[in-house]
């Protein structure tokens, strides 16, 4: 498959935020997401083989722990990483997928986690979330909404409100977007929305969400790669 990076560092944005955790990085991306922060995934990359990234998973990890499946979309690859992610999770690891939705999720393997992206309107790329997924969410995945004002605050409450995304997953995720071009500081100066307003508009409308910041973006330079 063709392969951008794998590194380890901590978790940065879910229920699993914090822990540490092995990213292997999947090159291309079929979306172009305004505030998108892995662009250089878009291209390039290295042809390695299921071998060779199950090889590295178990040198950065050997004891097990936590993987995570990103990219770009991990999922343009479905005929590589399924078997991989599978597996992962045969040998005893815990994997976390990281995908946009834009493609379908009804062949991951049943014990993987997914995180799973739907855009809002000011992403840019609206409406690319395949709703056929939603028949494969179980009470271990995580769905994410990226916000950048109240319009696409408002997009995020009315879909978790009309699909009933409390019932049907572990955690509904409300992300404060992040400039991509950010560097140096490692402040909340950075979201393109106040995190404070966010929460406010979260309480005000009892919205059963969870607030999430990529706290990697707080621990290290936002502009840093393979963190
Ligand atoms: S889906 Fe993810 S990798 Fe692709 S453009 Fe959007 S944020 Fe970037």
């Amino acid at each position: 498959m063709q392969i951008t990076e794998i590194y380890k560092s901590v978790q940065g944005e879910s229920t699993y935020a914090g822990v540490p955790c092995v990213f292997v990085r999947l090159t291309g991306c079929n979306l172009r997401c305004s505030w998108c922060d892995s662009e250089y995934s878009f291209y390039g990359g290295k042809k390695i083989s299921e071998d060779e990234v199950f090889a590295e998973v178990q040198r950065l990890s050997p004891h097990g722990g936590y993987v995570e499946i990103t990219g770009g979309e991990p999922m343009l690859q479905e005929r590589e990483v399924v078997p991989l992610m599978q597996r992962l999770l045969d040998a005893g690891y815990n994997v976390l997928l990281e995908t946009s939705g834009e493609r379908g999720l009804d062949t991951v393997p049943k014990g993987v986690v997914k995180i799973v992206d739907v855009k809002c309107p000011h992403s840019g790329e609206p409406d690319t979330f395949r709703i056929d997924n939603l028949e494969t969410l179980t009470t271990r995945d995580e769905v994410k909404f990226v916000i950048s004002d109240r319009l696409d605050f408002d997009c995020a409450r009315d879909f978790t409100l009309r699909h009933d995304l409390a019932w049907r997953v572990n955690a509904i995720l409300f992300s404060p977007a992040f400039a991509k071009d950010a560097t140096g500081s490692r402040d909340a100066r950075h979201c393109l929305m106040d995190p404070e307003q966010l929460v406010d508009w979260m309480l005000a409308d009892n919205i059963p969400a969870r607030l999430g910041l990529q706290i990697h973006k707080f621990i290290w330079d936002p502009a840093m790669k393979g963190v």
